[in-house]
């Protein structure tokens, strides 16, 4: 389904990813681990056209996307969730969510995926009147969940969803992730939280200052004593 080949990146001229390949199949649940500076954030900006400098093909169903605007990406069916949420905090929780359906103009289907989101998020229904920066970090975060879903999209890519968050909210987010992988969409996680992130995943990526150096079934990876020592926290 998306197919990243040979992906390099740039800030400058310094070089932040050297030449990687990643696969998410349909339906699938990947995620991809590292430690902090290792080139998650880059590579996910990288699939939706945020970065100026890049090199390498991105496939999506087969369509070279390599060279698309982050809005083409989108209506290809890629939304991401970015690290930090970034919300509108002086918009409404309504407001906010309509912000991720820009690219459909036909208002009644808006109005019908805001309620499906309602559906799924009830508390978000509770507070759509109130301001988005008024939301406590774990609603902030389910807003910019359901801000991406609002796009319909066929992918989902979530920058560190878990950042910030305490740990009863931690696994609050981890089960909506797996939820919205079993409804039928595509899932890229990039996690600090490893563990969590493997146990939930399909198929797990470990990359290292700009290169992938592990791959595997997440299972594989979780029982693996390399992985376990750098990533896992295991002595
Ligand atoms: P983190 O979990 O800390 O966000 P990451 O694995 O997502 O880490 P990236 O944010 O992709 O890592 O960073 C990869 C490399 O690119 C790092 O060396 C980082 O310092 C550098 N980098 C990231 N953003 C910028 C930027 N805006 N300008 C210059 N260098 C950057």
């Amino acid at each position: 389904m998306l197919s990243v080949q040979n992906l390099r990146a740039w800030y400058g001229n310094v070089e932040a990813i050297h030449g990687i390949n990643l696969e998410v199949g349909q339906g699938e649940l990947v995620t991809l681990i590292g430690s902090n500076g290792a080139g998650k954030s880059t590579t996910l900006k990288s699939i939706v056209g945020l970065m100026k400098k890049r090199a390498g093909g991105i496939f999506f169903h087969d369509q070279d996307i390599s060279a698309y605007t982050p809005s083409s990406v989108l209506a290809c069916g890629i939304a991401l969730v970015p690290e930090g949420r970034w919300i509108f905090p002086e918009l409404t929780v309504e407001e906010n969510l309509k912000m991720g359906s820009f690219l459909q103009r036909n208002r009644r289907a808006v109005a019908i995926t805001l309620e499906e989101q309602f559906e799924r998020f009830p508390i978000l229904k509770e507070r759509r009147r109130q301001k988005g920066g008024t939301l406590s970090g774990g609603e902030q975060q389910m807003l910019a969940i359901s801000r991406a879903l609002m796009a319909n999209p066929k992918m989902l890519l979530l920058d560190e969803p878990s950042l910030g968050l305490a740990p009863q909210l931690v696994c609050n987010v981890f089960s909506l992730i797996k939820e919205i992988n079993d409804s039928g969409i595509s899932v890229l996680l990039v996690e600090q939280n490893s563990t969590m992130a493997l146990s939930i995943a399909d198929r797990g990526y470990v990359l290292s200052t700009g290169k992938m150096i592990i791959q595997g079934a997440a299972k594989d990876l979780l029982n693996d004593p390399k992985v376990q020592k750098a990533y896992l926290g295991y002595n």
